[in-house]
């Protein structure tokens, strides 16, 4: 048996439009995301993989096409439900980390569950909130930073911050953009270890996007972008 899907993109189809003239982005697109394994989209620059994580996190809808979050129609969801499934099912990470500048890395982590509650709720549920942000802080490796702002942390550190901010609903499934793009090479490892570990101590599936080869050789499952449709290399696991 294969191991279940939790996130799934069927038939997309996406274009921008810029001065009147169709820029087709996405031509087809089909992709799943198994529970567990760590899932590659790999492709040059500009070929569509961000697009096509908006997608799947419905922060964009498709032209045509559907997305299915555990077999659940999702694209069309009610905003209600959008909101819902992005703040308590998924963690998102973006290429550019979208911290908060006026915010210290423990603010950012627990900006979210402000925003996500009434601030009656937020405010009876305060002290807890931190808690969860100090030991999400703690699992990336940051508490010793979480009084610092943005601009007073490297990349890695922002990115940790994302990762830990991502991580604080407890989300079964990791969607992260170029978590590599902005670092050196050196914490760009550092960050992808952190990112394996999370998929193997602490079972999280990862849909990861990357314009680096070797990245995507390491995952468990590699699609390729190219001229608005997948390539698909990888087995999905088989039940033991
Ligand atoms: P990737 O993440 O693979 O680098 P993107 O999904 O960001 O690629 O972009 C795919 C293509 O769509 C690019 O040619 C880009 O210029 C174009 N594009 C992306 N966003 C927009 C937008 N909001 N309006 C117009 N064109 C866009
Ligand atoms: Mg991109």
């Amino acid at each position: 048996m294969n191991s279940e899907i939790v996130l799934s993109a069927r038939g997309i189809y996406k274009s921008y439009h810029k001065d009147k003239i169709e820029v087709p982005v996405l031509r087809g697109v089909d992709v799943d995301v198994s529970t567990g394994l760590v899932t590659a989209l790999v492709g040059r620059s500009g070929s569509g993989k961000s697009t096509l994580m908006h997608l799947m996190a419905t922060l964009d809808q498709p032209d045509r096409g559907e997305i299915y979050f555990r077999g659940e129609r999702m694209d069309n969801a009610s905003r209600r439900r959008r909101d819902q499934f992005r703040n308590r099912d998924i963690g998102i990470i973006f290429q550019f980390y979208h911290l908060l500048p006026e915010l210290s890395a423990i603010e950012n982590v627990m900006a979210p569950q402000m925003i996500g509650r009434s601030l009656w709720n937020y405010f009876c549920n305060r002290k807890e909130i931190r808690k969860r942000a100090e030991a999400m802080l703690d699992r990336v490796g940051l508490n010793h930073r979480a009084t610092h702002k943005p601009s007073e942390m490297s990349g890695g550190e922002m990115q940790r911050a994302a990762i830990a901010r991502a991580l604080m609903a407890d989300p079964s499934l990791l969607l992260a953009d170029e978590p590599t793009g902005n670092l050196d090479t050196e914490t760009g490892q550092e960050i992808l270890k952190l990112l394996a570990e999370l998929n193997q101590n602490d079972g999280l599936t990862i849909l990861m996007i990357t314009h680096d080869e070797s990245i995507a050789e390491n995952a468990d499952v590699c699609h390729r972008m190219k001229d608005g449709q997948l390539e698909t290399r990888g087995q999905t696991l088989q039940a033991a």
